[in-house]
C-alpha cells in the first residue's frame, strides 16, 4: 500500500436485503475511482471485530449487481455493543488502515456505526433493509423489491382465494413498522390492512368491514397484516368465527428478503453508495446517507438516529377508500 493512499472499508450488517450487493460494488468502484484502498469486512461488526477483512478490486465485485443477499456476508454481534468488542473493532480498523468506513444496514446497524464514529472511526451509513423502517430516510435500499416479491406472491394466493370463496389473512415483513404491509395492500387491493402504527379494533372494525362489504356482493378476501400488528393465525380464527366465512392464515416470511433486487434498488444502491463514498474521500464520517424528496442526501448520524418518520396516513385512507 503507498502512504499516501487512504483506505476506507465497506460493510453488511444486521438483516440482509436486495440491493446490498449493488451498493457494495459502488462503494468499491467509486471508492477506487477516488483513488482510495477499499476492503471489505466479512459478516458485519462481528467481522471487524476478528478482523475479517478481505481487499477489494474492480473484479470482486463483477457479476453481483443483480444478486440479492449480500456477497459480504451479514450477522448481529452482541460482542460489539460491549466496550471490549468496540476496542478489538478500533485495533483491526487500526491495522488496516481504515480511515473510514461504509456501514450498510438497518437502524441497529446505524447505531453501531455511531459508536464507532463517537470511538474515532469515522463512518458513513448506507439504509439497506427491506422494512424501510429508518426514519431519517424515505426509502430503504430493499423495500422496493420486498413488496414487489409480496405482491407477487398475493397475487397467487388471491387466485385460489378466489376459486374458494375464501379469505386470506397475508402475514408481511416489517418489523414494528407498516410499510410492506402498507404498499402490499394498496397493490393487491385488499381488503383491510393492519399496521402498527395505527390501532385496529378487530371485533369492532376489521369484522364490520368485512361483513359491510360481503353484503356488496364479494366472495373472496385478503387482509394484509403487518408482523408487527398481531398475530395472523388468531386474526384468521377470529373472522371465521364472527363471519363464517373460510378463512386461512400465510406468513410470507423471509422469502421478502431474497431474490434480484429491482431497477428502483439498484439504482437507489448505486447512487447511495457514490454518495456515501464522495463523503468519506472527503473525509467527512460521522454522516448517514439519506433520501428526502426524492433525492439523495446525508444527515450527521447523530441527529438522524434521533429523527422520527410519520407513517404515511394518506396512503391508508385510500386503502381503505378504494379497497371495499
Ligand atoms: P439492523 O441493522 O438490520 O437494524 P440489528 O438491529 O440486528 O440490525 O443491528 C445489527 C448490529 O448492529 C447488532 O448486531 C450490533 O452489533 C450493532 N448494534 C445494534 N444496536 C447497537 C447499539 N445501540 N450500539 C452499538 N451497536 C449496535
Amino acid at each position: 500500500m503507498a502512504d499516501a493512499q487512504k483506505t476506507i472499508g465497506v460493510l453488511t450488517s444486521g438483516g440482509d436485503s436486495p440491493g446490498m450487493n449493488a451498493a457494495i460494488r459502488a462503494v468499491v468502484r467509486s471508492g477506487i475511482a477516488a483513488d482510495m484502498r477499499v476492503v471489505g469486512i466479512k459478516r458485519g461488526y462481528h467481522g471487524l471485530i476478528n478482523g475479517d477483512v478481505t481487499e477489494m478490486n474492480l473484479r470482486s465485485v463483477s457479476d453481483i449487481i443483480h444478486q440479492g443477499g449480500t456477497i459480504l456476508y451479514t450477522a448481529r454481534s452482541p460482542e460489539f455493543q460491549t466496550e471490549a468488542g468496540m476496542q478489538k473493532a478500533i485495533r483491526v480498523c487500526e491495522e488496516y488502515h481504515i480511515s473510514g468506513l461504509a456501514v450498510i444496514g438497518g437502524d441497529g446497524s446505524f447505531r453501531g456505526a455511531s459508536a464507532l464514529s463517537a470511538h474515532g472511526v469515522p463512518c458513513v451509513g448506507i439504509p439497506g433493509t427491506i422494512d424501510n423502517d429508518i426514519a431519517a430516510s424515505e426509502y430503504t435500499i430493499g423495500f422496493d423489491t420486498a413488496v414487489n416479491t409480496a405482491m407477487d406472491m398475493v397475487d397467487r394466493l388471491r387466485d385460489t382465494m378466489e376459486s374458494h370463496d375464501r379469505c386470506s389473512v397475508v402475514e408481511v415483513m416489517g418489523r414494528k413498522a407498516g410499510w410492506i404491509a402498507l404498499e402490499t395492500a394498496i397493490a393487491v387491493g385488499a381488503t383491510a390492512v393492519l399496521v402498527p402504527e395505527i390501532p385496529c379494533d378487530l371485533e369492532k372494525e376489521l369484522i364490520p368491514r368485512i361483513l359491510r362489504i360481503q353484503k356488496t356482493g364479494k366472495r373472496h378476501y385478503i387482509i394484509v397484516v403487518a408482523e408487527g400488528a398481531g398475530n395472523t393465525t388468531e386474526i384468521a380464527n377470529l373472522i371465521a368465527d364472527k363471519t363464517s366465512i373460510e378463512t386461512r392464515a400465510t406468513v410470507l416470511g423471509h422469502v421478502q428478503r431474497g431474490g434480484s433486487p429491482t431497477v428502483r434498488d439498484r439504482m437507489i444502491a448505486s447512487e447511495m453508495g457514490y454518495h456515501a463514498v464522495e463523503l468519506l474521500a472527503a473525509g467527512q464520517g460521522d454522516r448517514v446517507v439519506a433520501m428526502k424528496d426524492n433525492r439523495v442526501v446525508d444527515y450527521d448520524i447523530y441527529k438522524a438516529l434521533e429523527m422520527t418518520k410519520p407513517f404515511d396516513k394518506k396512503m391508508y385512507q385510500i386503502s381503505n377508500t378504494i379497497n371495499i
